[in-house]
């Protein structure tokens, strides 16, 4: 491997086209030997411990029609659901028994929910609890946004995908690049600790768009940045498309952490289904955050964003054993604090 890029990494300084040259690595020894950068990096500025959050999937009613996106508006083979208020004030008060930080509520975007019955969801869980509150709820005004920061939610989670416009526009027919990263600066000057992403080999990107990823997290500067996979889903007009792949997933986590040195970074359920040790390899290439899916299974058949999710089937608790088991096996810790983000001060 060139060694101006590994000194340009260990500094995180990386212009494109040392981005571009990472991404074009084909060379199994230089494709470890960035992965073992990026951890390093990840030893450096986050410490060994892992952030186990708790996930909760609370709608799958959705008003978007994002082209990969099992629970798109248009996909009438899936039973739409919200749950009720009371079942997820009960499961965050159980989360928190279970000494669980964080809770991420995620759903469609929609009003399935009022702007001010998710606020008072959340001021009844902050409370009763001391957990942090993660909202992953698509784009909203920036009063709603304000509404919900001033009840209480610590952080929210709007990937932008990807960030060139055209594929932008390709993958979300009714969505705009410009608007999605306004809701994502309005979110920052909230005070939000601010998560981005993206989908990794979605449909006709290029090695150039997905730099165009990584020079979006760099310059954004995120607190906690999101990347999965292109999975694809049949209800959905990409249904004839191939799934992005474990290497280049690894290859873009590497470069987010060495560009962004401490963002918050989950090694994401989307790898660990397409690639058995997924996960595992997530968090040695620099991840640092696992979620575990607590969301009923009444509901959870719904949530299918994409086809043969990991955690479709299992008890969560079973999953937690194993994912602690696994964090312990690679000398790795499990965090027992919030899991803030290190950009900020708590
Ligand atoms: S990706 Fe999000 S916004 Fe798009 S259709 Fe799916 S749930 Fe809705």
């Amino acid at each position: 491997m060139n060694k101006e890029f590994i000194d340009k990494s260990y500094e995180g300084n990386l212009s494109r086209e040392d981005i571009i040259y990472a991404l074009n690595l084909s060379d199994s020894d230089d494709i470890n030997q960035l992965f073992s950068i990026s951890n390093d990096i990840r030893k450096k500025y986050c410490g060994d411990a892992v952030h186990i959050r708790a996930l909760l999937e609370i709608s799958n009613i959705c008003r978007r029609n994002c082209n990969y996106c099992g629970v798109r508006k248009d996909n009438t083979h899936v039973s739409r659901y919200k749950m009720e208020e009371e079942e997820i004030i009960e499961i965050a008060l159980k989360l928190n028994a279970d000494s669980f930080k964080t809770l991420v509520m995620q759903g469609g975007e929609s009003e399935a929910f009022s702007p001010e019955t998710l606020a008072r969801i959340v001021r009844t869980i902050k409370e009763k609890t001391d957990m942090a509150v993660t909202f992953s709820l698509g784009e909203h005004s920036y009063d709603d946004y304000k509404l919900w920061k001033e009840a209480g939610v610590d952080r929210f989670l709007l990937r932008h995908e990807t960030a060139n416009k055209e594929l932008y526009k390709y993958l979300h027919p009714d969505g705009i690049l410009d608007t999605r990263i306004e809701a994502l600066n309005n979110l920052k000057e909230l005070g939000y600790q601010t998560g981005v992403g993206c989908m990794v080999e979605s449909p006709t990107q290029t090695i150039e768009q997905m730099a165009d990823d990584i020079e979006f997290i760099r310059d954004f500067k995120p607190h906690m940045v999101g990347i999965g996979p292109y999975i694809m889903h049949e209800d959905t007009p990409f249904k004839s498309e191939k799934n992005g792949t474990r290497e280049m997933t690894l290859k873009m986590l590497a470069l987010a952490r060495i560009v962004t040195k401490d963002a918050l970074l989950p090694s994401t359920t989307a790898l660990a289904s397409i690639a058995k040790d997924g996960q595992k390899e997530g968090l040695l290439t620099g991840c640092d955050v696992v979620m575990i899916n607590f969301t009923p299974a009444k509901y959870k058949y719904f949530y299918e964003i994409y086809p043969n999710k990991k955690c479709m089937t299992e008890d969560p608790k079973n999953i937690v054993k194993k994912v602690t088991d696994m964090i312990h096996s690679i000398g790795r810790t499990v965090a027992t604090d919030h899991g803030h983000s290190r950009k900020i001060k708590k």
